[in-house]
């Protein structure tokens, strides 16, 4: 309780202290006590605004090895697909009609896309909607790539740093992976101009509550526009099938925490919070969350971005999903609002 005071008080914490209010996250009162000031720090800055991010799901060539990941390059069970520039456009287009403004183009490390064909998706996307923001989450790529998608238009690119313990990041990659690569396009990123945002699984396997405490460290550092974190869900064609999922009273705690340690930060109530539990988004949303990511991929295609199962929402038409958050939204008190939801400075 006094540490979710001091939280409060000074917007930061010590890395001890951060996990020591991890490690108490359930003793009574405490995740009421941030979520109420979570909830006032939202309203502060966004009203009760709920932006709404069109997910494009491109590829689900990836390669990779993320032993979390359903769609790592080593899962021969994975059907693998590929959308055309006019497939995406067309995703965009009845986005549009919807009332997004803004478009994630997410997708595994698929070399077939060279940066030249990005920077052209990107580019088309930019003529055709010049007021809608283009993100970008397609992983790492180097500073120049970074840059030619940043000319291109690109206004935003995710990146989650997955966690910031290089121990345990080794624990959930390959050892052609590393933190420090991560780390490196995210201040590339930042430098380029890119609104960022990083985060983290809540519930990987071995994560302790040091670990988070380093995540929250780290993100206060980079000081992200964004932050997306959703609790940790095995795939069962993964080596972390039989691990347990993370825990969703976690997640809306750490959003909370999150939002608090960065006021102004733009937090999603993810899909696989959503998954875990069929309140979990507006759970998230009163946590302290203020960002919604439909899907707007073609329907064929849903089932096959296939990152963890029992995913939600890979049956419904675009125009569907909008209705349904609209309402979920709205029972907690929000709006859905059609903006670019751009982060206040
Ligand atoms: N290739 C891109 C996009 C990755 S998918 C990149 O590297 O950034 C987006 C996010 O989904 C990942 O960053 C990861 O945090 C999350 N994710 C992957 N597998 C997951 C799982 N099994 N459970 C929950 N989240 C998962």
């Amino acid at each position: 309780m006094e540490l979710a005071r001091k939280l409060i008080d000074t917007h930061d914490l010590t890395k001890d202290e951060f996990a020591a209010l991890v490690r108490a996250a359930d003793e009574p009162g405490t995740a009421e006590m941030l979520r109420e000031e979570a909830a006032k720090l939202r309203k502060q800055y966004y009203g009760n605004k709920v932006f709404m991010r069109g997910l494009i799901e491109f590829t689900n060539y990836c390669k990779n090895n993320c032993y979390y990941c359903g769609i790592r390059a080593g899962n021969k069970n994975a059907e693998r697909y590929r959308l055309t520039k006019e497939e995406i456009l067309e995703c965009c287009a009845q986005g549009y009609a919807l009332g997004f403004r803004t478009f994630v183009l997410q997708g595994g490390e698929d070399p077939w896309y060279t940066d030249e064909k990005i920077a052209d998706i990107v580019r088309a996307i930019k003529d055709a909607y010049p007021e809608c923001a283009v993100t970008l989450s397609i992983g790492e790529k180097s500073r120049e790539s970074y840059r030619l998608f940043r000319e291109a238009g690109a206004d935003r690119y995710l990146l989650r740093h997955e966690t910031a313990n290089e121990e345990h990041y080794g624990m959930l990659h390959p050892a052609s992976m590393s933190l420090k690569v991560r780390k490196q396009c995210l201040y590339d990123l930042r430098e380029l101009g890119y609104q960022v945002g990083a985060g983290f699984m809540v519930g990987s396997p071995w994560q302790t509550p040091e670990h988070i405490a380093e995540d929250l460290v780290f993100l206060k550092e980079l000081q992200p526009q964004m932050v997306g974190i959703g609790p940790f869900i095995p795939h069962h064609d993964t080596q972390f099938a039989d691990k347990p999922a993370g825990s969703v009273p976690l997640t809306l705690f750490l959003l909370s925490v999150i939002r608090i340690l960065l006021p102004k930060v733009l937090l999603p109530a993810t899909t696989a919070l959503g998954t875990l539990d069929p309140r979990g988004r507006e759970k998230g949303m009163q946590a302290g969350a203020n960002v919604v990511m439909p899907n707007l991929s073609p329907v064929r295609n849903r089932k096959q971005y296939e990152l963890y199962d029992n995913k939600i929402c890979t049956g419904e038409e675009s125009a569907q999903c909008r209705g349904c958050l609209e309402r979920r939204v709205e029972s907690v008190g929000c709006v859905l609002v059609g903006e670019r939801g751009d982060a206040v400075k």
